[in-house]
């Protein structure tokens, strides 16, 4: 039998026992809701994934989208398989019933798409940016927008991008040169050249709808005078049709080493001086309203990073189940069959990192989609502010720690194999593959330990990073309960009294010594904090382990719990304690990359 694509069982773990999602259904939004129709939306993506994406995944991968000059050719069946998630309301599953979709509360959202980034991979980029890009325009458009541009992307008929990037600005976005010329009649003319636009160029759907940072003519320098446009391929007609080019090129494709079902595109805006962009909001406040896309899309990230990890483990799992090689050192007979390679602790070690690493990621991404909820559907507005609090501070964390570790975990799924995880006979080395990308676009890791450290953690008096330690410490005291996890809780608790010294020493830094070397070595600020956070997940969900134990569960459930307890064993012993490292680098302001000299290279 092939490896499940993700354990189900996992998934109703986090959903129905870690976060409680039936609790949800009392608010008005999901009154339509109850555990069924969330088990029926799994089911769903779980059935498309299979159907559809299983199948290609390979051929994808293999088979890259191609240029001629005209049109973008890739693999038929990709189009089928986007048609399908579309149907099933799958491509805005959060959005309302009456715009198509199915109003699911973001955390249900999660599971239920996560089959389709694992068997889809990034394929699944069509849609989910998509509904990115919608979901901005419903925020800050107007109506006329919405009826425009929104409710034909939810149709399926568009499809949406943003466009940000440019060969001369990546994580400099200040330094974007897009053009915005305002006419007589007080429209906006682009001009510019945008790379790496995922999804920015195929014939999946009628339109693409491009959301361009530009600069209006004359607008200050820097970020704050960047403006944000929607810039359509083709021009819209008042009755919806489509109204000829509007002159947006695409200039070539990129090859990549992964994420290979979705055209990375180079594209030309207003060579012929006629693409029009229809402003967002007010000129100069781009950057602002694009945070409502780029903030969804790393969590996005984040999400798909750990869900690639969870699905290469379940390989490698599977796998190494079956393989047989070589003996124990304990045995003494060479007649002896070989065992099964799940039999030699090196390799357990390895199956139970990734499982550490992966499920630790997925359950800190599941609780950054329970935030989102409650910042919109909370009833009290005191928990709706703090969970956009903590969602604000988090969101680094949220998008990092599982970009960084998911291409970890599956690295060791390549290792679990052996020389068969190198060979593309096994998905394993295209899952670490798409997984690279993650700790590199939407703001790469040094960009999101910047923000972390230099944006997060002072604003607002530090409320986010307080509301963050107290959240912890609750929970510490909530494990109190469960003599089986006094170690745990006490090592969590002495992980944030070295985190909040590290902060304190690191702040204090930042006011008396050189910025810049201040700040040189936040990475490991990023490290430690997310440590310690994944540490929390992990205490979390060996809380409610240990309720199901306490059930007397049937011997499946029962190792199910078991397994959760040993990650956290592994978790607390190899992975915790290297955040000491990281203080003595942090607090001693240590400066060897700081001080080295170009010429010393
Ligand atoms: C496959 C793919 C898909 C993408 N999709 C999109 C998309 O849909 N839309 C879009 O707009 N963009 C997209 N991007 C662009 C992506 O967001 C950028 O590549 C990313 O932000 C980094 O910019 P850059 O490539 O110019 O690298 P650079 O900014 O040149 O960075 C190079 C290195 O320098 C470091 N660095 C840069 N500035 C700093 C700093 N201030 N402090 C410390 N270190 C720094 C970086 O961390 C990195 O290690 C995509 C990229 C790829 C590869």
């Amino acid at each position: 039998m092939a490896a499940p694509i993700l354990s189900v069982r996992d998934l109703h773990f986090y959903l129905f026992e870690m976060f409680d999602v039936e609790a949800m259904t009392a608010r008005p939004r999901y009154a339509e809701h109850n555990r069924e129709t969330f088990v029926a939306a799994m089911d769903t993506g779980q059935k498309i994934a299979e159907r559809y994406f299983l199948p290609i995944r390979q051929k994808a991968d293999v088979e890259q989208p191609t240029f001629d000059g005209k049109k973008v050719h890739m693999i038929p069946e990709i189009k089928p398989a986007i048609a399908a998630v579309i149907e099933s309301g799958l491509s805005c599953p959060e959005a309302d019933f009456e715009m198509g979709g199915m109003q699911l509360p973001a955390i249900v959202a999660s599971a239920a798409t996560s089959f389709l980034s694992a068997a889809g991979s990034t394929m699944m980029g069509y849609t989910a940016l998509t509904n990115a890009n919608c979901n901005l325009i419903q925020a800050h458009g107007t109506p006329e927008q919405i009826a425009k541009w929104v409710v034909p992307m939810r149709e399926g008929r568009f499809a949406g991008t943003m466009a940000m990037t440019e060969p001369s600005a990546g994580s400099g976005l200040a330094d974007l040169t897009t053009s915005a010329t305002k006419t007589e009649d007080g429209r906006y003319l682009i001009s510019g050249n945008k790379i790496f636009i995922s999804g920015g160029d195929h014939d999946l759907n009628e339109n693409i709808v491009h959301l361009v940072l530009a600069r209006v003519k004359g607008a200050p320098k820097g970020i704050k005078g960047v403006s944000l446009f929607i810039v359509p391929k083709h021009k819209v007609d008042d009755n919806g049709e489509l109204a000829g080019s509007n002159d947006v090129g695409l200039a070539g494709l990129f090859h990549k080493m992964g994420g290979r079902g979705q055209t990375s595109c180079a594209i030309n805006f207003g060579e012929q001086g006629n693409c029009e962009g229809f402003l967002v909001g007010e000129e100069n406040m781009g950057i602002r309203y694009m945070f409502h896309m780029m903030n969804e899309a790393r969590i996005m990230v984040g999400t798909g990073a750990a869900i690639t990890a969870l699905t290469g483990y379940q390989y490698s799992l599977d796998y190494a189940k079956e393989r047989r090689q070589g003996r124990l050192p304990s045995s003494k007979d060479p007649l002896s069959p070989p065992v099964r390679i799940i039999e030699h602790p090196d390799v357990r070690r390895m199956l139970l990192a990734q499982k550490a690493y992966a499920e630790g990621a997925y359950s800190l991404c599941l609780y950054g989609a329970q935030l989102a909820d409650d910042l919109g559907t909370a009833v009290e507005e005191t928990e709706r502010n703090s969970a956009k609090t903590l969602l604000d501070f988090l969101t680094p964390i949220i998008k990092s720690w599982p970009s960084e570790y998911g291409p970890r975990a599956n690295s060791m799924a390549i290792q679990v194999l052996g020389g068969h995880g190198y060979i593309n006979e096994h998905p394993v080395e295209m899952f670490y593959r798409d997984n690279r990308l993650n700790a590199i676009h939407e703001g790469t890791y040094g960009v999101q330990s910047l923000d972390l450290l230099a944006r997060k953690v002072p604003a607002d008096n530090m409320a986010g990073y307080k509301l963050c330690i107290s959240r912890i410490r609750e929970d510490i005291k909530a494990a109190s309960k469960y003599p089986e996890l006094e170690v745990p809780a006490a090592e969590l608790t002495a992980a944030v009294q070295l985190l909040s010294e590290t902060t304190n020493a690191v702040l204090a830094g930042m006011q008396t010594a050189n910025i810049d070397l201040a700040l040189a070595n936040s990475v490991k600020y990023l490290d430690l904090f997310g440590n310690v956070v994944v540490a929390w997940m992990w205490l979390k969900q060996s809380m409610t382990a240990c309720d199901g134990l306490a059930r007397e569960p049937h011997e499946d459930d029962r190792n199910f719990y078991l397994g959760k307890l040993q990650a956290m064993k592994y978790f607390y012993a190899y992975e915790l304690p290297e955040i000491q490292v990281w203080k003595k680098i942090l607090c001693d302001l240590e400066d060897a990359f700081y001080v080295a000299q170009e010429e010393w290279f």
